[in-house]
């Protein structure tokens, strides 16, 4: 839209601001959505006259709280923690931990604030939290990261519960740091429940969560690719990352018969001209996430790759680009570089890895461009099934649980298609992702009255 078009917008935007000082990433996101949710406004008279997307940029509350754990050579630290409680208007709230020096209330508060449409776009009744602290789990031992865990959880217990909010992983959280949180959490209320997801299939957890958010980012870029006629067999895809998330969508891809060039860390990226092999993968799935390493040591592992310091992957050319490591790793100039080097898709596996100039400039071209909050769904909802299955007391198969998570997908793409078609045929999977999700939380949010 043109923006400048909208009073209402620029006024709305400089509240925002004011109310949140140096809180960037929630204010980012937060313009993101509203540049698409105030046309929409327009037709929709009450969702204006009752404030909605006012009060869901407000969070229902934050709560901060110290967590104090000794380190191996018995000093006392301390670490700040947060949960972010953002929306519950349909369901319980759902969202991840991280663990990361990089947190802070702004990033939870954008984190929380996307998580209530990525939510609402699964179709599954799960509203909309985030939380974590600014501890590094880098260079911890086992058994510190366990204090922290039991320290943290310590004080978050008495927030959350199965039918109040449902935490799970998130960067810096994977299964290790869920078990000792849930068995935490398990000792102080003597309750067992399903109060996290992303828990060991041994007490709870779900086949196919670890893989279910590479997998969904994915099937969301081949359903973007299908409205082309086109898939993935021989597309070279970049990817960013080598955590959970990129690990599991270099998998899929291949699988799907296109071939993966790049991943990253925060010390720069590796590409391989090869394209990555499942045995490759493998590799920098122990290397990574169980040993901890650096993805500069994958050049050693394997020779023909090329690994460049302190640098993204996003000149590299490819088909297919997955941003799949954290917010604003994606810029502009990035963009640019991408569309010029004849980019036809871009899946977001990252929470807003993409920046306001990089989104715009992907809208502009006219890419197939699938936000973070649509094409990263699949991780949340396989948690939300993972809540469904502790509520029945059960386990579900594989091939059910997978059949799920694409059907979950295509109906997330065909919300996005719903609510972003454009007049000449584009499909705006930004303005469709929002809109789809703020529609749902907006019409039950009207049905409560101000609250
Ligand atoms: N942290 C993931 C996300 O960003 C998953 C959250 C969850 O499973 O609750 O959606």
């Amino acid at each position: 839209m043109a923006v400048s078009d909208h009073v209402d917008f620029n006024g709305f935007m400089e509240g925002v601001k004011r109310r949140n000082p140096y809180q960037p990433e929630f204010v980012q996101a937060v313009q993101e959505v509203a540049e698409d949710i105030f046309p929409f406004l327009d037709s929709n008279e009450e969702y204006h006259s009752q404030q909605i997307l006012r009060r869901i940029a407000e969070p229902d509350r934050v709560v901060s709280f110290r967590v104090c754990w000794e380190d191996d050579n018995g000093n006392v630290r301390v670490q700040r923690g947060w949960r972010v409680q953002n929306n519950n208007a349909i369901g319980p709230y759902k969202g991840g931990l991280r663990f990361h020096p990089s947190v802070t209330e702004s990033v939870l508060k954008f984190l929380a604030f996307e998580q209530t449409f990525k939510n609402a776009l699964t179709g599954l009744p799960m509203g909309g939290g985030k939380g974590g602290s600014n501890f590094n789990p880098k260079g911890k031992s086992v058994r510190e990261i366990q204090r922290f865990c039991q320290s943290f959880m310590t004080e978050l217990y008495r927030h959350i519960g199965a039918d109040v909010d449902v935490p799970a992983g998130d960067i810096g959280v994977g299964g290790r740091e869920i078990g000792f949180m849930f068995g935490q959490y398990k000792r102080i209320t003597g309750q067992f429940t399903g109060v996290l997801t992303g828990k060991g299939l041994e007490y709870g957890g779900s086949l196919i969560r670890p893989e279910a958010t590479g997998y969904g980012a994915v099937y969301f870029l081949a359903n973007m690719l299908a409205t082309k006629d086109q898939d993935l067999v021989g597309k070279t895809a970049v990817i960013s990352g080598s955590g959970n998330v990129a690990t599991h969508a270099a998998e899929k891809i291949v699988q799907l018969g296109g071939k993966v060039l790049t991943l990253s860390d925060s010390g720069g990226f590796i590409h391989d001209p090869d394209g990555l092999t499942q045995e490759k993968i493998d590799w920098v799935k122990t290397h990574k996430t169980h040993r901890r390493g650096r993805i500069e040591e994958y050049v050693e592992a394997f020779p023909g790759a090329s690994f460049t310091a302190g640098k993204t992957p996003w000149g590299v050319p490819c088909d297919v680009a997955l941003p799949c490591a954290t917010q604003n790793e994606l810029l502009g100039e990035d963009a640019k570089a991408l569309i010029a080097n004849g980019v036809k898709a871009v899946s977001e596996g990252a929470n807003m890895p993409t920046d306001l100039d990089g989104v715009h400039a992907f809208r502009g071209a006219k890419i197939l461009f699938a936000p973070g909050k649509a094409a990263n769904a699949g991780g949340v909802a396989v948690s939300g099934l993972e809540m469904s299955q502790n509520s029945e007391r059960r386990s579900w198969k594989e091939e059910e649980l997978q059949q799920m998570l694409k059907d979950i997908m295509a109906g997330i793409h065909k919300s996005c298609e719903t609510y972003g078609r454009q007049g000449d045929g584009y499909i705006d999977y930004v303005k469709g992702a929002n809109i789809g999700g703020f529609k749902k939380v907006a019409d039950a949010m009207l049905a409560f009255g101000v609250v």
